[in-house]
């Protein structure tokens, strides 16, 4: 990143999405706060969308060092503005900072769990930094997810790429563990549209 940053010209301004910075565990992953310092170009974004819950408020914040990233961005305030509900709720989120680190340590722990299961499976999951994972399905993934949803279970297909599997509770994750099998085992067995 610090390579990256240093090259790109001085007048592109580089907006790093820290949508997931919450569920990060591991300590080689670079924190963009500390990556914007003296770095007039690099703006940095958060949200309480994901781990803070507030999805449906549309609430976040970006940061960066220039004033003048923070002056462009007030100008399309109109469009996007932050609703006050929104805002008294971020406040309030931030007095939960407890209940939120609790949270991220479960989906976190989840994820480890869920990995493994599906490595278990024969699967090249990359390890996640998120609160999903990502199984590289290739040209089966739309029907793979398809027979999915037809056992109640609703994943996110990238046609032709993988499906994104968002880390739930042990036991939602069983579920998808279960169905991924019988639809693997199915597909294995050639039983047609499974
Ligand atoms: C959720 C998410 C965001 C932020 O979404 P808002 O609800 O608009 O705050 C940004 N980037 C990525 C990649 C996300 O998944």
């Amino acid at each position: 990143m610090e390579t990256f940053l240093d090259t790109v010209p001085a007048d592109t301004l580089v907006v790093l999405d820290e949508a997931y910075r919450e569920f990060v565990t591991d300590p080689d992953v670079p924190d963009g706060v500390e990556l914007m310092r003296g770095r007039p170009n690099v703006a940095v974004l958060r949200t309480f969308s994901k781990a803070w819950g507030l999805a449906g408020l549309r609430v976040g914040y970006l940061l960066a060092e220039d004033p003048a990233v923070a002056d462009a961005v007030r100008r399309t305030l109109v469009p996007f503005s932050v609703s006050t509900l929104a805002q008294a709720a971020a406040v309030a989120a931030l007095a939960s900072e407890d209940e939120v680190r609790e949270r991220v340590a479960s989906v976190t722990t989840e994820r480890t769990r869920l990995t493994a299961a599906l490595r278990e499976r024969g699967l090249a999951v990359a390890d996640s930094q998120a609160n999903f994972v990502w199984l590289p399905l290739g040209e089966r993934t739309v029907e793979v997810a398809a027979a999915l949803e037809a056992r109640a279970v609703i994943t996110r297909p990238f046609p032709g790429e993988g499906l994104r599997v968002t880390v739930g509770s042990r036991s939602e994750d069983d579920v998808f563990l279960g169905a991924l099998d019988d639809v693997l085992t199915s597909a294995a067995a050639g039983v047609p549209g499974a």
